[in-house]
């Protein structure tokens, strides 16, 4: 199977961004949804498993296209929380009105906050990343990626986006300190090698 052109089913610029850089190469366009006549918000997310939402972004974005699209939907599972925040991780401690957690560091802060008699050999997590790629005709591939660390004891670093400034990578580093090799190691990097193994294959594919 031949991917000439592909659409990012996202609304976040992170994951966008780094989609640009893993699929990069001369013989695969990579849109985004400014690229395209549609909204991210044709898409629900049901919130029940990443890889009904990974799905329903792909396939919303294919039909509304006529254009292959990939959807992402990804989270941190933190073992001390209960594998919290996990498929709400993008909003999570949003009811939490006394919190006001509103932003991304909103979120991190009240991560830190809750975990913080919690000693670093406990603070175990991991990203995990479900990828769907929707094809007209209504073949649809799924990979999953998981990349496992700890949750730091306060952030640090500038790159990438979302929890990456309080996740370690095993040699201390976070993921908001390891600029491009976040995309080789990453629970998103390793879910597109995957799909990009299938595809290659051709063999792997589900009939929707
Ligand atoms: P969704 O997949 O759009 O529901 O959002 C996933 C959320 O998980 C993001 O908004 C981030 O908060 C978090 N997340 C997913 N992948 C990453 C990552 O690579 N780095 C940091 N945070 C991530």
């Amino acid at each position: 199977m031949l991917l000439r052109e592909v659409v990012i089913a996202t609304g976040n610029q992170g994951k966008l961004n780094e989609y640009r850089k893993i699929l990069h190469g001369p013989e695969l366009r990579v849109l985004g949804l400014e690229d395209v006549p549609v909204a991210m918000s044709e898409v629900i997310e049901t919130g029940r498993s990443y890889v009904n939402n990974a799905i329903a972004k792909a396939v919303a974005i294919a039909k509304t296209t006529g254009i292959p699209a990939i959807g992402d939907d990804s989270g941190l599972e933190i073992d001390a929380l209960n594998g919290a925040p996990g498929p709400v991780s993008a909003r999570y401690g949003i009811n939490l009105r006394q919190k006001n957690v509103r932003s991304e560091r909103d979120r991190n802060e009240l991560i830190l906050d809750l975990m913080k008699s919690i000693p670093l050999p406990k603070r175990t997590a991991r990203f995990r990343a479900c990828v769907a790629l929707a094809m007209p005709g209504n073949i649809i591939i799924t990979r999953e990626g998981v990349c496992e660390g700890f949750i730091a004891e306060s952030p640090r670093g500038d790159d990438g986006f979302g929890y990456d400034p309080i996740f370690l990578i095993p040699d201390g580093r976070s993921m908001a300190q390891i600029g491009d090799l976040k995309n080789t190691i990453s629970h998103r990097g390793k879910a597109i090698a995957a799909l990009l193994t299938a595809i290659s294959s051709g063999k792997q594919t589900i009939d929707a």
